[in-house]
């Protein structure tokens, strides 16, 4: 099945009919009642007035744009602003991909405003996804923070911990940002020692899932516990333990790669080896679900 996005840097020419607009108000997205981003001509059918518009690309063949909406924007009549976070995990991934972009070329935008180096006023690039210092020759790319996700496997157990940002009784994989010089295995060692006090070998690639949480990318890998007992730092990690199929805790949702890395390590849905995880492609189910 082809792609619904291509990517873009340049609008085509105006032809009359509709674009889908991805408009923010913070942390929040405007919606249609169907919870997708409104088709209109422009900012003013939607009754808006917009800042900061950036061209995506095209969706369905229909050009997409950003754009952000002051924070006392009213709600346009028909539509609504809707929580980013359920709403992200509920679309499916094409989209998902178009909302994580948009979000986070609003965010380099706006965080870019001013050179980094200098101070000076940026500049919009226009052959490229850039900003540009006028006074220094600066440039700012939209920033992509990699990050690690891993399921440590002993047996038919899996690794799960709870972060304390997370409510009590939910648990996940382990997860942690890359750091500069390091490899993604070196990370995914470093983090589970750090996190846990475990040591892992193995370290397999399993599949990735953008994050625009607010500009991460999730590298997802699956790796055999070779030694150690869970010693928890009590500072990123406050809970920690090895589960097996039938005594999950509460776990992440099945459109996340965290879920995705459960799945395939409790063989709740096995993937062939060497196929990258997909959320559309694997309707990965909950054991709940099936
Ligand atoms: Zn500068």
């Amino acid at each position: 099945m082809a792609s619904d996005f291509q990517a873009g840097n340049t609008p085509p020419p105006e032809d009359g009919g509709p674009s889908v607009w991805l408009v923010f108000k913070g942390n929040k997205i405007l919606v249609d009642p169907d919870n997708r981003p409104p088709r209109a001509s422009g900012p003013g059918e939607l009754g808006l007035e917009l800042d900061a518009t950036h061209y995506l690309g095209l969706w369905q063949g229909r050009p997409a744009y950003t754009a952000r909406a002051p924070e006392e924007a009213p709600e346009p009549e028909g539509l609504a602003w809707h929580g980013l976070y359920g709403l992200f995990l509920g679309w499916p991934q094409d989209l998902f991909g178009l909302g994580a972009r948009a979000k986070q070329i609003l965010a380099w935008e706006q965080g870019n405003a001013f050179c980094g180096a200098c101070g000076a006023a940026m500049d919009e690039v226009a052959e490229e996804r850039a900003r540009r210092c006028p006074a220094c020759d600066y440039l700012a790319y939209p920033r992509i923070s990699p990050a690690v996700i891993m399921a440590v496997q002993k047996d038919d157990k899996l690794l799960l911990a709870r972060s304390p940002r997370f409510p009590a009784g939910r648990m996940s994989v382990l997860a942690g940002f890359v750091e500069a010089g390091e490899t993604l295995e070196e990370c995914v060692a470093r983090e589970i020692r750090e996190e846990v006090g475990v040591e892992v070998t193995d370290i397999t690639y399993f599949g990735s899932q953008p994050w625009p949480f607010p500009d991460s990318l999730m590298i997802g890998f699956i790796c055999q516990w070779a030694g150690g007992e869970i010693e928890i730092d009590g500072r990123e990690i406050v809970e920690a333990d090895w589960y097996g199929p039938d005594d999950l805790p509460a776990i992440p949702p099945s459109s996340t790669i965290a879920r995705g890395l459960i799945n395939q390590v409790l063989g709740v849905e096995k993937l062939p080896k060497g196929t990258p995880w997909n959320p559309e492609k694997h309707k990965l189910r909950a054991p709940d679900e099936r």
